[in-house]
C-alpha cells in the first residue's frame, strides 16, 4: 500500500484516476477498517493538509466549513460559536478530544454511519456539500447525499470541498440528546436533534432530524409539517410521541431491539418539546 501525503487538489484529482485509490483525512475510520482487513486500498491520498479543503469562513447568510477541518477546530470557532451553537453542543459529544483532533466533518458524512453525529445538526441546518471532480464542481442537499449504511452519492473519482450550512433565523429552540450504553465515546443507539420556531405559543416551523434508527441519518418530514401550526401543549407533546413513534422503523441489533429505540426517540423528543 501506497501513502501519499497531498498538497493540492490537482495532486488529488490526479490520485483519484490511480485504480483503488482511497481518500483519508483524519483516518479515525479508514484506519480501521484498513487494519481490519474492511478496505483495501493500493493507494492512500491523505489530504488533511490541502488547504482549500480546510477553514472556517462567513459567506453572506451560511457558514462555510472546509470538509478536512477538525472537529476541535471547529469547536474552538468563536464563528461556529456565535451562529451555529448547536453545531458545537453535538461535537463536543463525538468520540474523544483526541479522535476529534483527527476527525473531520468530510470524514464523519462520507462514512455514512446512521449514527454519525454530526449529520444530525447538519441535516437540521440544510447543509450543502460541494462535489468536486475532474469535469465539475457542484452543491448537493446533504439530505440527498446519504444513500444507506456506508453509502452516499459521492461516485468515483469525486471528493468533498466545502460543506455550505445556512446560518437559522433567529428565535429557534434547538436541541440534540443522544442514548449510548455510556456517557464517553459512544455510539448513538438514538439521538434526536431538533430546531424549532414558536410564534406567540404555536409552532411556526419545526425541523427533526434522527440517528440510528433508519439505514441513513433522516429528517421526519411527516412530522415536522404535523407539528407546524399546532398549540404547544400538553395535548400537542402527547400526539408528538405517538406521532414519531410511529414514523420510524428501526432494525433490532446487539446495541439495543427496535421497541426500545422507538421508546428512546419519543421519550427525546417529549424532552425537546417540554424544555421548548
Ligand atoms: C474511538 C472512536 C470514537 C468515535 N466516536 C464517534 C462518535 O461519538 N460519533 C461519531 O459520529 N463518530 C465517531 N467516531 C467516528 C469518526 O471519528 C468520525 O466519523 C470522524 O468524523 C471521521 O473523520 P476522519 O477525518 O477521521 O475520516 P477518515 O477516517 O479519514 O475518512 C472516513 C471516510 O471518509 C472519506 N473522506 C474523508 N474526507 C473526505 C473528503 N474530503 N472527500 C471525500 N471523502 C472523504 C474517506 O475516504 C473514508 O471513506 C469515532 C471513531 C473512533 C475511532
Amino acid at each position: 500500500m501506497h501513502y501519499q501525503r497531498l498538497a493540492s487538489e490537482r495532486e488529488l484529482l490526479d490520485g483519484l484516476a490511480q485504480p483503488h485509490a482511497a481518500i483519508l483525512c483524519g483516518g479515525t475510520d479508514a484506519m480501521i477498517k484498513i487494519r481490519a482487513g474492511l478496505l483495501n486500498p493500493s493507494l492512500v491520498l491523505d489530504v488533511s493538509r490541502i488547504e482549500s479543503l480546510r477553514g472556517i469562513r462567513r459567506n453572506g447568510d451560511a457558514v462555510e466549513i472546509g470538509a478536512a477541518t477538525s472537529e476541535t477546530e471547529i469547536l474552538r470557532s468563536p464563528l461556529v460559536r456565535d451562529t451555529l451553537p448547536l453545531l458545537g453542543q453535538v461535537l463536543v459529544q463525538l468520540g474523544s478530544v483526541q479522535i476529534r483532533n483527527r476527525g473531520t466533518l468530510g470524514g464523519n458524512i462520507v462514512n455514512a454511519s446512521p449514527a454519525a453525529d454530526s449529520a444530525i445538526p447538519l441535516l437540521l441546518f440544510d447543509t450543502e456539500i460541494q462535489i468536486v471532480d475532474r469535469s465539475e464542481e457542484r452543491w448537493m442537499p446533504l439530505e440527498s447525499f446519504f444513500i444507506g449504511p456506508g453509502k452516499t452519492a459521492l461516485e468515483s473519482g469525486q471528493f468533498i470541498r466545502t460543506l455550505r450550512i445556512p446560518i437559522p433565523r433567529e428565535g429557534g429552540g434547538s436541541s440534540f440528546h443522544k442514548v449510548g450504553k455510556r456517557n464517553a465515546l459512544t455510539i448513538a443507539i438514538a439521538s434526536l436533534g431538533s430546531l424549532i420556531w414558536t410564534t406567540e405559543g404555536t409552532i411556526s416551523e419545526a425541523r427533526l432530524a434522527v440517528g440510528s434508527v433508519a439505514p441513513t441519518p433522516a429528517r421526519l418530514r411527516s412530522v415536522e409539517s404535523a407539528l407546524r401550526g399546532r398549540m404547544l401543549d400538553d395535548a400537542l407533546v402527547a400526539d408528538a410521541r405517538q406521532l414519531i413513534t410511529s414514523s420510524i422503523s428501526p432494525i433490532s441489533d446487539v446495541r439495543a431491539s427496535a421497541e426500545y429505540r422507538k421508546n428512546v426517540i419519543g421519550d427525546l423528543l417529549v424532552r425537546a418539546l417540554e424544555a421548548l
